[in-house]
């Protein structure tokens, strides 16, 4: 292993085909006492990898997709997203780069009821303050285009209510996927399915994965991590190869 100095460790862009890279990310809540949510914690992940991210309750996940997302900073340490380093970001531009760079899926979908399929994955850009340009194509085109993708187009004038689980959690994916994001940050994306739902949502990380898409998926479900193409195991805020 090559060492460095941590000036220039600091320094160094990761290699392009790197997604996300913590250096000795340390995350401290003002609390009394302080709480070392994560400690110390070194990421690499590479671009098309899918990587899954396992840990009790308590132990820094939340605190960790929060950072990789930049909906939170790191007290120390520096954190690289596709080769900008976003330390030194203001909120901006961190909202701009999220935009572009970044899709998130959640536990809860948070589909509106009352919209069609369609119109919740448009609405995913009705809150998009800046981002690239998309070309001529409109967003109801772009919305089929990703629908299709995740296969849904045949549920496009649907309600939420009327889709299956698996369906619902499709749909926050495209959703997701309309700001064309490097990466998608997934938290316990299975944790409201059964069975069959969870199999339908990884048979389509496996396809999006396919299409050179990054996953990060935090799971408390073996049979979620099992389809990875790797496991991390995090324990109060510390993170180690998951061994099993
Ligand atoms: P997980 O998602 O794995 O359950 P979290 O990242 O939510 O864990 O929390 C990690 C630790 O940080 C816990 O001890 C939690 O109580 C603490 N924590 C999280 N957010 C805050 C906060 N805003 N203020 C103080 N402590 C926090
Ligand atoms: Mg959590």
């Amino acid at each position: 292993m090559r060492r460095r100095t941590a000036a220039a460790r600091f320094e160094d862009p990761p290699d392009v085909n790197t997604v996300i890279e913590l250096r000795q990310v340390c995350r401290i809540f003002d609390a009394e006492p302080p709480v070392r949510a994560l400690h110390d914690v070194e990421l690499s992940v590479h671009r098309g990898e899918h990587l899954a991210i396992v840990g009790p309750s308590g132990s820094g996940k939340s605190t960790l997709l929060n950072t990789l997302g930049l909906l939170d900073r790191p007290t120390s340490g520096s954190y690289w997203l596709d080769g900008v380093l976003t330390n030194a970001l203001g909120d901006l531009e961190r909202t701009a780069l999220r935009g572009s760079r970044i899709g998130f899926v959640f536990q809860s979908f948070h589909l509106l009821p009352y919209r069609t399929v369609e119109e919740n994955v448009m609405l995913a850009e009705a809150y998009r303050a800046s981002g690239p340009s998309r070309g001529r194509r409109t967003r109801a085109e772009r919305a089929r285009e990703v629908l299709e993708r995740v296969g849904l187009g045949h549920r496009i004038g649907f309600l939420p209510g009327r889709l299956s689980g698996g369906e619902r959690q499709r749909t926050a994916i495209a959703r997701a996927l309309m700001g064309e994001p490097a990466l998608l940050l997934c938290d316990e994306p299975t944790g409201n399915l059964d069975s069959e739902n969870t199999e339908s949502v990884l048979a389509l990380f496996d396809e999006l994965q396919a299409q050179g898409i990054t996953l990060l998926v935090i799971t408390h479900d073996d049979s979620v991590s099992r389809r990875a193409t790797r496991r991390v195991r995090i324990h109060d805020g510390r993170l180690g190869l998951e061994t099993t």
